[in-house]
């Protein structure tokens, strides 16, 4: 059986190595020039299995007036002239509630968990050179109340099975030496030791080689504008010069998906969140030197910025812009980035920010992204899409239940 993905971002590649791995033949498609070139290449690294607690949140609404109006607010919103953004944004706005919150963040834990195996026992299995590291994460919060509610949250979730704690400041030192110069700013912190960290590019380059191996054909440079449609089926996906048959298709291209599900009248609701990141070349210690960068895991929660160390570079990432489909990289937002870093870890402040990006997280109102089929569109057409910032964490979870929605179909 022959299953075509649309999309080489690392939902795509996960979907077509679990397919691959199943016995499928599998054909990846992309619009871009290689893997990863969406959302996924420089985004911020981290397996937050655990830290899945979705931004629509009940106390989303106490927050809101700030996040909106601040010079400095990790947030922004540009009104457009488009329908979509102000569904979504109402959207959005109806699950930010307590019910709906819990209910998101059982959904996602439960999917974060088969995630974690998925992609642990590929991690056993293939020899994959992509920075992998058992970091931990540190969530800081700068007031009490932010404190507090984390610590209501991990209760909540230590119902559901996580193994969490809540730390004091000089815990927070103890954890992450390299926070020394911040601990004015902590007013405490949640520690999960089971969280990772992974290059995501090099992730998804290694997956494509491994792809390659096992008989995986890749069409680049081919955008698909068309799904053929007969008798209630897909049977083709059309680029500007190329037609691919298959048995069946699986959409994962990320905020690309929207277009093309359009173009068969169904309305996926999903939007462009966008977010940067900058990457630190960190130099060389000497032996008895203090550290002046993390190697656990660190979120900022205040300011939404994450930090993951990969070998022996920093990926500092973070912000949200409701701002369409724009992928322009704003000055502002990285010098935004570049000094919160150095106001945290103010001993990196002699080292340069490179590679300077920006992506669009595949956003849906709730949190939960779309896998599996869908009411009302073709039987053979397969969804993956709609992770928003947790499409790395959720990547190989969500590809294992393509992979067997599809076994049973
Ligand atoms: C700043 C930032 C930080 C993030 N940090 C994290 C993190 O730490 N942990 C985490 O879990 N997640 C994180 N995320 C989220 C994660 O990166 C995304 O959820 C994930 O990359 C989505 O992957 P994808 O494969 O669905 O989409 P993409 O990576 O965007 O890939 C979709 C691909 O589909 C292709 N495509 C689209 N339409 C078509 C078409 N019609 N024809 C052919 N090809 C098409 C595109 O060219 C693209 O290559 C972050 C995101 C951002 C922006």
């Amino acid at each position: 059986m022959h299953v075509c993905v649309i999309g080489a971002g690392i939902v795509g590649l996960s979907t077509a190595y679990k397919l691959s791995e199943q016995g499928f033949r599998v054909t990846v498609i992309d619009a871009a020039a290689s893997v990863a070139c969406g959302a996924s290449g420089n985004n911020g690294a981290q397996l937050s299995y655990s830290y899945v607690q979705p931004l629509a949140d009940a106390s989303i609404w106490l927050q809101l007036p700030k996040l909106l109006l601040s010079r400095s607010s990790p947030l922004t919103f540009k009104p457009q002239w488009d329908l979509r953004q102000w569904q979504w944004c109402i959207a959005f706005l109806k699950a930010c509630n307590r019910s709906r919150a819990h209910q998101t963040t059982a959904h996602l834990l439960e999917l974060a968990t088969q995630s974690r195996q998925a992609f642990d026992a590929m991690l056993a299995r293939e020899n994959l050179n992509c920075h992998f590291s058992n970091s931990g994460k540190l969530v800081l919060y700068q007031t009490s109340e932010s404190f507090l509610h984390a610590k209501k949250q991990m209760l909540l979730q230590r119902s559901m099975g996580c193994v969490q704690e809540a730390l004091s400041a000089t815990q927070c030192i103890a954890t992450e030496p390299a926070l020394d110069n911040y601990a004015g700013s902590i007013a405490g912190g949640i520690y999960t030791a089971s969280e990772c960290a992974v290059d995501t590019l090099a992730l998804c380059k290694g997956l494509e080689s491994i792809l390659r191996q096992r008989g995986v054909q890749f069409l680049f440079n081919h955008s698909v504008n068309r799904l053929e449609l007969s008798n209630q089926k897909i049977v083709a996906a059309h680029t500007p010069s190329h037609t691919i048959e298959a048995n069946s298709f699986v959409l994962a291209g990320g905020v690309g998906s929207v277009r093309l599900a359009q173009t068969l009248q169904i309305t996926l609701p999903i939007y462009p969140l966008k977010g940067y990141s900058v990457t630190y070349d960190l130099p060389p210690l000497g032996a008895n030197s203090q550290p002046i960068a993390p190697t656990v895991n660190v979120t900022d929660f205040a300011r939404k910025i994450v930090f993951a160390r990969l070998g022996a570079k920093l990926r500092v990432a973070g912000m949200a812009e409701l701002v369409g489909n724009d992928t322009t990289v704003s000055t502002a937002a990285i010098h935004q980035l570049t000094e919160a870093t150095t106001s945290i870890f103010p001993k990196l402040g002699s080292v340069q920010a490179q590679e300077p990006w920006s992506g669009l997280r595949p956003a849906t109102p709730t949190g939960i992204p779309i896998v599996g089929s869908l009411m009302g569109a073709p039987s053979n057409l397969f969804f993956n899409t709609g992770h928003g910032g947790l499409g790395l964490t959720l990547a190989f979870g969500s590809a294992t239940q393509i992979a067997l929605a599809m076994r049973k179909s």
